[in-house]
């Protein structure tokens, strides 16, 4: 989109250029052709021959002015023409752009609100969740809480999923029994233990 503006006003500046121009042109050729009626009407008072025919030449000079930039009228207004054209056609664009694009930010919108909505049932399950669990535990979870997203993971072939250490065996054998909660000696990350991530392995 941005380089689609950038273009137009590109092509919107040179084609006030070109009117601009075009508006100059269109004074000369009124001055030449003034210039013209001017000598004619001069013509009739002159009794000397030699002024008569200075005048005539003057008049020629300033007819052929007036015809030359009669073409370059003509061309300029046919360039504009064509740059008017691809003005339109890009400010179409632009605005075919600008439409696309408030559509999609309208659906994001949407998905970001939806988004927020679930976060904060979320939230509020957790902390619900937080109250039942006793405060010493809590203060473990807190304490990883704050370096990882990823505090309670599972333990498998005898290594901690959050760091992948291995575990002395005797704390792997505890983990598995589930007779209480052992943390990672590593990454202090609460472990828990399921039969059936082992047994897909084996
Ligand atoms: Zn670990």
């Amino acid at each position: 989109l941005t380089g689609l503006q950038e273009r137009l006003e590109q092509s919107t500046r040179q084609l006030s250029e070109l009117e601009e121009l075009l508006q100059r042109r269109e004074l000369d050729r009124n001055e030449e052709n003034d210039r013209v009626k001017k000598y004619e009407a001069r013509l009739k008072d002159i009794k000397n021959n030699r002024e008569y025919q200075a005048l005539v030449r003057e008049i020629g000079f300033a007819k052929k002015a007036g015809s030359e930039l009669e073409e370059e009228i003509a061309r300029l207004k046919e360039s504009l023409g064509v740059r008017k054209e691809e003005v339109d056609t890009a400010a179409a664009l632009v605005e075919e752009k600008k439409a696309a694009l408030a559509a999609k930010k309208a659906e994001a919108d949407k998905v970001v609100a939806e988004l927020e909505q679930s976060k904060s049932v979320e939230i509020k399950r957790r902390d619900e969740v937080h109250g039942e669990i006793p405060p010493d535990i809590m203060s473990r979870y807190k304490l990883v809480r704050r370096r990882t997203n990823l505090v309670v993971v599972n333990v498998r072939a005898g290594a901690c999923q959050g760091c992948f250490m291995s575990l002395p065996p005797q704390l792997y054998n505890q983990v598995k029994r589930v007779d209480a909660l052992y943390t990672c000696p590593n990454c202090h990350r609460i472990l828990y233990y399921e039969p059936q991530d082992e047994a897909v392995k084996v």
